[in-house]
């Protein structure tokens, strides 16, 4: 790493230069190919350089790149109409990232408050081991004292409670309480499922007292667990909901669902974005959804998602010294290890692998939803190589 770098130093990168990428693979500019299952963080649906995405973004960009909000964008009626036809949402508001997509999200709910004789109503429960962004809103929503720390006072408002506690939910509200945020599935967390149970309870409790339910599933959307969202597995809708990386497939883009009784005190002015929704993140936008919306799509995803699991399974099995279990659903995998995370990505990038750390001591593998049955089993064979040289370091050592 360059310590004259002329970036912040908020990263801690890989030592690989991309340069392109072809569906599963990322090629570097030293002419290595990777198998990429880190997906981009969750993002890349449709893996690299999908062809329709490809050919949606050049048409755009002949046509028009930029107006703002002020004058109707086609493409945005268009996706809007798409994603309130497949899910449970009335109105949607684009934003350009998952960070603004919660901000809408946490806005609307106390706004529906507000608009409804509950000014007093502003506080949101959220739960232990959740990421929701790194705005300071958001990093006091998700109330990791890692991401919090140094930047002054955390943003009033939040409650945090343990994950899936209902108890703890019903103990922690308030005359103040507007709603619950919760990732259906907790991504950075650890890939940590929340009970249909616990989601229902929820629901419940939002109806008994009129408060908003709200989903972060900026993570679980567009596919990535098999459903076109998370919440369509559990059949316990939001009020709420917050997209994000996946409806881009690699654009910077994110959107804000609400049902209409919810956005209703979202009226002219109360809200804004300069590029949100602008006409090339709609292009690609609409592109991904011409292909997660096919019909069969999902159907395949959850087929390959089996393949993999069980291929995981075996693997954890065989290396129990390695792997302690496997978490998530659809495309949205983690192996709960029990060697150090870190120690086996670097394992698997030994094995030309890419893959990404989770909370809870977690590995994430977030193929794209295209992935081809062969390149599944490709990467299966190299994380069995990567766990069998990390078990076999480990039999040396305790020798
Ligand atoms: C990535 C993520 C966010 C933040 O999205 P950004 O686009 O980085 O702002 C929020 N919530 C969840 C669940 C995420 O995984």
């Amino acid at each position: 790493m360059d310590s004259h770098s002329p970036l912040f130093a908020t990263y801690s990168r890989a030592d690989i230069r991309v340069e392109r990428g072809e569906g599963v693979w990322l090629l570097t500019e030293d002419g290595k190919r990777y198998l990429d299952f880190s997906g981009g963080i969750a993002v890349n649906v449709l893996g690299h350089a999908h062809p329709h995405l490809v050919d949606a973004l050049k048409a755009q960009a002949e046509k028009l790149w930029h107006t703002s909000n002020l004058y109707e964008i086609p493409g945005q009626e268009r996706l809007a109409r798409r994603l309130v036809a497949a899910t449970f949402a009335d109105r949607a508001f684009f934003t350009n990232s998952g960070a603004e997509a919660l901000e809408c999200a946490v806005k609307t709910a106390r706004r529906y408050q507000y608009t409804n004789g509950h000014p007093e109503r502003y506080r949101i429960i959220t739960f232990e081991g959740a990421f929701h962004g790194r705005t300071l809103a958001t990093i006091a929503a998700g109330g990791q004292q890692k991401y919090l720390e140094g930047f002054g006072p955390k943003v009033e408002g939040f409650d945090q409670v343990p994950f899936a506690d209902i108890e703890a939910v019903k103990a922690a509200m308030t005359d103040e309480t507007a709603g619950f945020l919760i990732e259906p599935i907790q991504g950075e967390g650890g890939i940590r499922s929340a009970p249909v149970e616990f989601l229902r309870q929820l629901r419940k409790l939002a109806d008994e007292s009129d408060l908003l339910l709200i989903y972060d599933e900026v993570q679980t959307g567009v596919g990535r667990t098999g459903h076109f969202y998370a919440y369509q597995g559990s059949g316990v809708a939001p009020d709420i909901l917050a997209s994000a990386k996946g409806i881009g497939g690699g654009f910077p883009m994110g959107v804000c669902l609400a049902t209409e009784a919810a956005s209703a005190g979202m009226v002219a002015g109360t809200h804004g974005t300069t590029y949100g929704g602008n006409p090339l993140a709609m292009a690609v936008g609409n592109a991904v959804l011409d292909v997660v919306l096919q019909e069969g799509f999902l159907d395949n995803v959850q087929e390959m998602a089996l393949l993999f699991k069980q291929g995981l399974a075996s693997i954890a099995d065989r290396f129990p010294d390695v792997v302690e279990g496997i978490r998530g659903e659809g495309m949205l995998v983690g192996l709960k290890m029990r060697v150090p995370n870190t120690s086996f990505i670097a394992a698997l990038r030994a094995q030309m692998m890419l893959a990404v750390p989770a909370g809870d001591n977690v590995v994430r593998m977030l193929p794209p939803l295209v992935v081809a049955p062969e390149e599944l089993r490709e990467g299966l064979r190299r994380i069995e190589a990567a766990a069998e040289s990390i078990s076999t370091a480990l039999g040396e050592n305790a020798a």
